[in-house]
């Protein structure tokens, strides 16, 4: 099958060719997937985007006037795709619904570890040769209650991380996962988890009704010097409103590996260009904020696994008329 892939980088087109092997033809673009570059998929039976690529109504159209019949996604993310749009003009959309959730999971911790006892700023003082403590003191997890929003297979995994450093575990979601039940976590509804926990950690999906679900009202309820942990989607908060609670005190340390408005920042070098975000900017003055690019699933696991189950998927529609993972 012809695959035009876009917004790739040279670890892409390694894990993806050794997957696709002689199978199928891919074609790589570092291009983003946009109504301005649509036409580059001319020929494909398939294209293949990432998190931030538009797969909107307008490119939708246009993938279909050319042909494309597969709109192989590289993520487990789907919030970048007009479902309906697709479905009305024909074309499957194919995702990789789970390829490591450990990479997230592990990381989601890591942030945590690293804000709590101030890595980053240890870090960079150390190089400067300064070895004062001075506001570096952290506190220990074992006792604390940490909150997890959304326990699929990226926040269950949280949520048994943290038990073994002997957090008490409080989580809310619309259908509570048998495991972690087993496992002793507490389900209850958001307006309850807010006010209790130390640290809030979001793992549910980007919907309409997740938008903005940390925002001027839910950040009323906080506990006052808690940390909020952001590893699923930028959306899922209102950064203006978190930047006012960072103020405030009311948010202590904030860990982020992903933004709202990303898209127009993240998996590029933009350091010699002026940051024209004045929100992100600002982010970047809190030293008890640590921001990362959408990094959290980036492993040499999930990357094998990102790679192997979208070529799965392209064989399977190429075989059956069906992928493997579709998204209905
Ligand atoms: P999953 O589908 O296994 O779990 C999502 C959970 O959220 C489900 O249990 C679902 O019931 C729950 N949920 C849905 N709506 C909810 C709501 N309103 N309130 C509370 N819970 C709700 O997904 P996953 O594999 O665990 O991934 C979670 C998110 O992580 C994804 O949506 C994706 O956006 C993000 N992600 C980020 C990265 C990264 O590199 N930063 C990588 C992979 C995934």
């Amino acid at each position: 099958m012809d695959v035009t892939i876009f917004s790739t980088k040279p670890f892409d087109r390694r894990f993806l060719s050794a997957a696709a092997g002689t199978r199928h033809r891919l074609t790589f673009l570092e291009a983003h997937l946009t109504a301005d570059t649509v036409p580059l998929a001319r020929g494909a039976g398939a294209i293949c985007p990432f998190v931030n690529d538009q797969v909107d109504e307008k490119v939708l159209t246009e993938l279909a006037a050319l042909g494309v019949r597969l709109v192989a996604l590289r993520s487990a993310g789907f919030n970048n795709v007009d479902l309906a749009a697709a479905k009305r003009l024909g074309i499957t959309i194919a995702r990789v619904p789970a390829y490591s959730p450990e990479a997230v999971s592990e990381y989601t911790v890591a942030l945590i570890l690293a804000l709590d006892r101030n890595l980053h700023r240890a870090y960079a003082r150390v190089r400067e040769g300064n070895f004062s403590l001075d506001g570096l003191m952290g506190f220990n997890l074992a006792g604390r209650t940490v909150g997890i929003v959304g326990t699929g297979r990226i926040g269950a995994g949280v949520a048994r991380i943290m038990k073994s450093f002997g957090c008490r575990i409080v989580a809310h979601d619309l259908t509570p996962n048998p495991a972690c039940v087993a496992d002793g976590v507490t389900y209850m509804s958001l307006a309850e988890l807010l006010p209790i926990s130390d640290i809030v950690s979001l793992h549910c999906p980007l919907l309409p009704s997740t938008r903005h679900m940390i925002d001027k009202a839910t950040i009323a309820t906080l506990k006052h010097g808690m940390m909020l942990i952001n590893t699923s989607r930028g959306g899922l908060i209102e950064t203006t409103d978190v930047i006012e609670a960072l103020k405030a005190g009311t948010i202590a340390q904030l860990g982020l590996d992903v933004y709202e408005e990303e898209g127009d920042l993240f998996f590029e070098d933009l350091s010699d260009q002026v940051i024209r975000d004045d929100v992100f900017s600002r982010l970047l003055t809190f030293p008890n904020v640590l921001i990362t690019g959408h990094q959290a699933f980036f492993t040499v696991e999930a990357l094998t696994a990102i790679a192997e189950t979208t070529m799965a998927n392209l064989t399977a529609f190429e075989t059956t008329g069906h992928a493997l993972h579709e998204v209905t």
